[in-house]
């Protein structure tokens, strides 16, 4: 019989430091049914659905927007370059799938400072035949050392668009370690022309999300729901971004496919999206 221990997918092993307490990267995978968890990551998922039972929905809404997001740059806006900050485990399909369906030499750059993240990065870095895949094992808080690593520049053209990505990962960035600054210092690598896709948790529509992050917290997850406003300032308005229709709208609102389920109470979502280009 299996032993009750925390490694779930044997491809975990060997043991990670850290597993003992959650990661938000494995809460997520487990919200979205992913095997790649501790029991710790579990706990204190079974905590946040306590408090608030549509946080599934939440987690798999905004996977969806990450996804329409990635195809539309890649398919419509022409975009052959992504950076991906804070990527989360792989989960079926991920960006550099959908972005090479359409554009096969589509080059992409993950980056996320999970050990169980950086684990899986084998898997993500399986790329089309023409397009490069990178993987990254670096913290946000330090956007220098990303955007001037090696590993980007070499699989990056600084000189043509680029697509940034920062999807559900700007509400682990509390006020006080400067998420403003963080943005900033991404944007202004970018070249005109780029695009930026992020999305970020809001308590607007459900205030009991305050006491989930809270419960999170409890945990050394820290988290900050921000506000439509908040979150429009931190990373487009205030970066010169020009959003794309239909602006800042809840993730399940955003450019959503016919062929999709249909959209969840604003509730349940609670969390937006948007699209902002630099001109
Ligand atoms: N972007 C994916 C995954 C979101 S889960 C999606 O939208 O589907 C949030 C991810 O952010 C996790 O993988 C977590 O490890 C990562 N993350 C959290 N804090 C981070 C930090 N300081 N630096 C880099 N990555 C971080």
């Amino acid at each position: 019989p299996p032993p009750d221990g925390d490694v779930v997918n044997p491809a975990a092993e060997p043991p990670l430091a850290g597993q003992d307490r959650p990661s938000s990267a494995r809460v997520y995978d487990y919200l979205l049914g992913g095997k790649d968890n501790f029991a710790a990551d579990r706990s204190a998922a079974d905590k946040i659905e306590e408090t608030f039972p549509a946080i599934r929905i939440g987690a798999q809404e905004n996977r969806r927007f990450l996804l329409r997001g990635v195809r539309y740059l890649a398919a419509e806006a022409g975009i052959r370059q992504f950076l991906d900050i804070g990527t989360g485990i792989p989960t079926s399909p991920n960006v550099h799938e959908v972005a090479q369906s359409t554009t096969p030499d589509a080059r992409i750059v993950y980056v996320d400072n999970d050990p169980v993240v950086l684990v899986h990065a084998r898997a993500l870095m399986v790329s089309g035949p023409k397009g490069n895949v990178g993987y990254l094992d670096a913290d946000i808080r330090d956007p220098e050392a990303i955007v001037g690593s090696d590993l980007v520049r070499e699989i990056l053209d600084f000189g043509e668009p680029i697509a940034l990505i920062l999807s559900a990962v700007l509400h682990f960035i509390p006020d006080e370690e400067r998420p403003e600054g963080i943005v900033k210092t991404f944007v202004g690598a970018l070249p005109p022309g780029s695009f930026v896709l992020a999305s970020h948790v809001t308590p607007e529509h459900e205030p009991r999300l305050r006491w989930a992050s809270v419960g999170y917290r409890d945990d050394g997850v820290r988290t900050r729901a921000r506000t439509a406003a908040e979150f429009e300032r931190l990373v487009f308005s205030g970066n010169g971004l020009e959003l794309v229709p239909p602006g800042i709208v809840l993730v399940s609102q955003w450019r959503r496919d016919p062929e999709d389920p249909p959209a969840p109470t604003p509730a349940e979502v609670s969390a937006y999206g948007g699209l902002g280009r630099l001109p």
